[in-house]
This record gives structure tokens, sequence and C-alpha cells, in this order.
């Protein structure tokens, strides 16, 4: 199985009648903080250079194209559940509680990140929504400012270790909808 990049920054990945798409690391970067991801539907029919799916992020929304032709049989979900399974987890926390998550893909990282921000009552809405709809709250504090990444000394041992970050925050002793600031 080898993997091919387009020149938007897309990739394919062929095993059989079966291709995984995506886009790359590098394009992910450029986007910025990502606020939305709209996949294609199951049965969708794309074609090569064609409109495959929409990432928005805070700077702008840009189209994902197919890289080739072919019918949709499956999309990565996991993505979409990334928020709520934070929130959930965040809810069962008792005060003083603390969730720390490692994530190994740039996308899961800052759908984290803007997660732990929004429960720290920061609005991750886009800047053009003129009531906050994201629900921000403040029930946690974030410990991590920046996300904590491996050393060089255990990138040697655990090359994976690479792109891997961690963040964490505690549950705050308030009780839910303590304060709230936009
Ligand atoms: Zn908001």
């Amino acid at each position: 199985m080898s993997v091919k990049f387009s020149k938007d920054h897309e990739w394919v990945s062929v095993a059989g009648d079966i291709a995984t798409i995506g886009i790359t690391n590098h394009a992910q970067e450029q986007l910025g903080d990502v606020v939305f991801v709209e996949l294609p539907a199951i049965g969708k029919k794309v074609s090569k250079g064609g409109d495959a799916a929409v990432v928005e992020s805070v700077k702008a929304a840009s189209e994902v194209y197919a890289p080739i032709t072919g019918e949709v049989v499956a999309v990565n979900k996991e993505l979409e559940g990334l928020g709520e399974f934070v929130d959930t987890a965040v809810d069962l926390l008792k005060p003083s509680g603390r969730f720390v998550a490692i994530s190994f893909h740039s996308l899961e990282d800052r759908i984290l990140k803007q997660e732990l921000r929004r429960l720290s009552g920061s609005c991750q809405c886009p800047p053009r929504i003129p009531v906050c709809t994201c629900g921000a709250r403040k029930v946690v504090e974030i410990l991590t400012r920046r996300p904590v990444i491996a050393g060089d000394a255990e990138v040697d041992i655990n090359p994976r270790a690479r792109s891997a970050k961690l963040r964490a925050c505690e549950k705050l002793a308030g009780g839910p909808d303590s304060s709230y600031e936009k």
C-alpha cells in the first residue's frame, strides 16, 4: 500500500478497490484552528478534482477535492465524536478531578484544544457569528497552555511519540455555569 499526494495537499492510499483519502498535516497546519468539518454522505459519487468535503477554520472555509474518482463507502466519524467525548468526560469528573488526553494527529489536537478552551469559558464561535452558539462555560481550568510534547530522548526510543501532544485540565469546584465570559 502506497500513499500518493495531490498538489492541493490531499493524500490517497489505495488497497485493492478501496482508497482512503485525507488532507496532509501541512494543509491542516496552514488552515489553523478548525471549527467545522463537513464530510460527504455515504454513497456520494466523487470525481477526481471535484468537491469531497469542506474544512472550515477560523481563517477560511476550504474545499477538500477528491484526488481520485469513486464512491464514498465510509467516512471517519472519529473527529465528530471527539468534542462530545471531551465534554462527557469532563462532566463525569469530580471537582478538582483532572482530564488528560494525548492526541497523535494535529486535527485531533485542535479539536481537543478548542474543546478545553470552550470548557474554560472562552467562546470558540467563528468571529462572524454575532451570538455565541458554542455553549462556552467555565467549568475547568486548563493546565497546559501549550501541549506537552515528547523530548528528543523519548522520540529516539519511541518514534511515534514525535506526533503526540498532551493536554490537561482540572475541573473547578464551583460547579457548572458558575461564570461565563465571551
Ligand atoms: Zn461561542
